[in-house]
């Protein structure tokens, strides 16, 4: 396993890639590896010959610095997870290289981005489309893997890969949860004992509503009897519970079987943000 700091470093193997025919898999983490993460290795390991995993934790799509500064950061842990992965390529880039300065763009993603996370982080998918596009730009690669988990994610690079032309494929792999169904998060470690406990009220709500949805009941009354399940947990504090198009985001009221559906939430445990989402007609 090598791992680089610059993106200089990367160009003579990217050229040697071209040069014998060899596909590169990319897989862009914030750290602080578990299953997921490999998940989408493993995934890039399948259908690549080579397999680039970045590590940066980006201030630019934190909108809370608190959140920013509490982001578990273990690239010690996280390299013998890659050794053992057996990855190729390890990009472990530093601030200064990644920002010599603040960037002036924007991105915006119009409708997109008026909902769900886009609304409640404000600014956050630009710092996500900003960073993205870098490292495609730095590691060429030509398969990028992303997990559903990051639902809104998905439907955000999806864009910018084919609103830049990034001459790319993007490579989706479903959300990988613990037993219990909590889905996993880098955030999970920040739970307290009780905290963990109390987060399984993301996945529960969202089975209970696709259950209540596939069983013919109106969509506005069961997220209504949800919205009060949260409100009745203390450590709890909902920020959205929704039906949406995965791919346009447009926010339904009703449930349509002949439509492309998903359930997205995003709630507060304690102080740590988690966020999920449910195929419920994929
Ligand atoms: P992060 O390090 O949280 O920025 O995540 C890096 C990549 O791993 C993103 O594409 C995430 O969507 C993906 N990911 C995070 N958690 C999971 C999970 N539980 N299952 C599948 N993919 C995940």
């Amino acid at each position: 396993m090598q791992v680089f700091n610059y993106g200089a470093e990367w160009q003579k193997n990217w050229l040697q890639a071209l040069k014998t025919d060899k596909t590169i898999g990319f897989v862009p983490t914030m750290g602080a590896l578990h299953e997921g993460h490999l998940e989408l290795i493993r995934a890039s390991k399948k259908s690549t010959d080579f397999t680039v995993v970045s590590i940066f934790v980006n201030p630019i799509q934190f909108n809370s610095q608190e959140d920013f500064e509490k982001y578990p950061i273990l690239t010690s842990q996280d390299l013998d997870l890659l050794q053992k992965e057996k990855v190729d390529f390890v990009y472990l880039p530093n601030q200064e290289s990644i920002y010599p300065e603040k960037p002036i763009i924007n991105l915006d993603f119009g409708n997109l981005e008026r909902v769900l996370e886009g609304k409640f982080r404000p600014g956050h998918f630009s710092g996500v489309g900003i960073i993205v596009s870098k490292l495609f730009n730095i590691i060429r690669p030509n398969i990028a893997f992303f997990g559903q988990k990051d639902l809104q994610q998905v439907a955000i690079i999806k864009k910018i890969v084919t609103d830049l032309s990034f001459p790319l494929k993007v490579s989706i792999v479903p959300t990988v949860r613990e037993k219990d169904g909590l889905a996993l998060s880098s955030r999970n470690m920040r739970l307290s004992i009780e905290e963990r406990e109390k987060a399984l009220i993301l996945f529960n709500n969202l089975e209970f509503a696709k259950n209540e949805l596939l069983a013919g009941n109106k969509w506005l009354a069961v997220r209504k009897q949800i919205i009060h399940a949260f409100k009745d947990e203390p450590l709890a504090k909902l920020d959205y519970f929704e039906l949406v198009d995965p791919e346009t985001f447009q926010v339904f009221e009703e449930f349509d079987r002949s439509k492309k559906s998903s359930i997205c939430v995003a709630s507060f445990i304690g102080n740590v943000r988690l966020i999920d989402n449910l195929p419920i007609i994929p």
